[in-house]
């Protein structure tokens, strides 16, 4: 489930001391010791607590310190409280703004930073590099998901750098590509409920015939995570009411 690797980022302004890490990624000794030795660190923050993006921050904290990890979801933060969703931090000659954009979980958020007139956006799984992100029921919450996806198809020609895989030129199509994929599966889905289907198994076996048995699980909780974002629909359930 965790692809190629995690993608661990560490940014630093021309000729600042201190650097800002981005999703330190599972416990693993080596990893953040080399992390470590690319210090000195301002802090560190978490796009979400999944633990190959989050599981090592602790331990890395330990390491420079007791640097601070910024993360929105309490749980995961050291040193801080979590981060507040928009908020913007500064220092070392990063700006960084926190964008609200739950949804693969209810704790993602995505960093927007900006250097002189560059500006970069770190999406965490909210968009991969490649492929397509899970959303997954119950942490996943998909109506949550399209609507971060709209937020984030307004970063027009950003460039984008995700949890795993390459970078991306283009935040902004990257996301619309994302909501083209999510209606065309939500259509799919749609169409087997109305031939029948009345549970995620069924639908797995309508929408993915050919699945690999291995990652039937992710399919289900994703057929489940859709099921429940069409039931919502049907029932005209407000949006105010959404607690994301
Ligand atoms: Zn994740």
């Amino acid at each position: 489930m965790t692809l190629d690797g995690t993608n661990t980022w560490v940014l630093r302004a021309p000729g600042a001391e201190f650097a800002t890490v981005i999703d330190p990624g599972p416990l693993d000794e080596g990893h953040l010791a080399r992390i470590a030795a690319l210090g000195p660190v301002q802090f560190i923050l978490i796009t979400h607590g999944h633990f190959d993006h989050a599981e090592g921050a602790a331990r890395l904290s330990e390491l420079l310190g007791g640097v601070h990890v910024l993360a929105a979801d309490a749980a995961h933060s050291v040193g801080a409280g979590p981060l507040d969703r928009d908020e913007w931090l500064g220092g070392s000659g990063l700006e960084i703004q926190v964008v609200d954009t739950p949804g693969h979980t209810a704790d993602s958020v995505c960093f927007l930073v900006e250097c002189g007139d560059e500006r970069v956006l770190f999406s965490g799984d909210t968009i991969l590099g490649r492929g397509t992100t899970v959303v997954a029921y119950p942490d996943g919450d998909l109506g949550s998901y399209i609507r971060s996806l709209r937020t984030l198809s307004a970063y027009e020609n950003v460039p984008l750098l995700p949890g795993h895989g390459p970078a991306l030129s283009d935040c902004g199509a990257a996301a619309r590509a994302y909501l083209t994929h999510r209606e065309e599966r939500l259509a799919q889905v749609r169409a087997a409920v109305a031939a029948g289907a009345e549970n995620a198994e069924a639908v797995v076996d309508v929408v993915y015939p050919d699945i690999d048995p291995a990652i039937r699980f992710a399919a289900a909780a994703s057929a489940q995570a859709q099921l429940e974002y069409l039931r919502r629909e049907s029932q005209g359930a407000p949006e105010e009411l959404d607690p994301l």
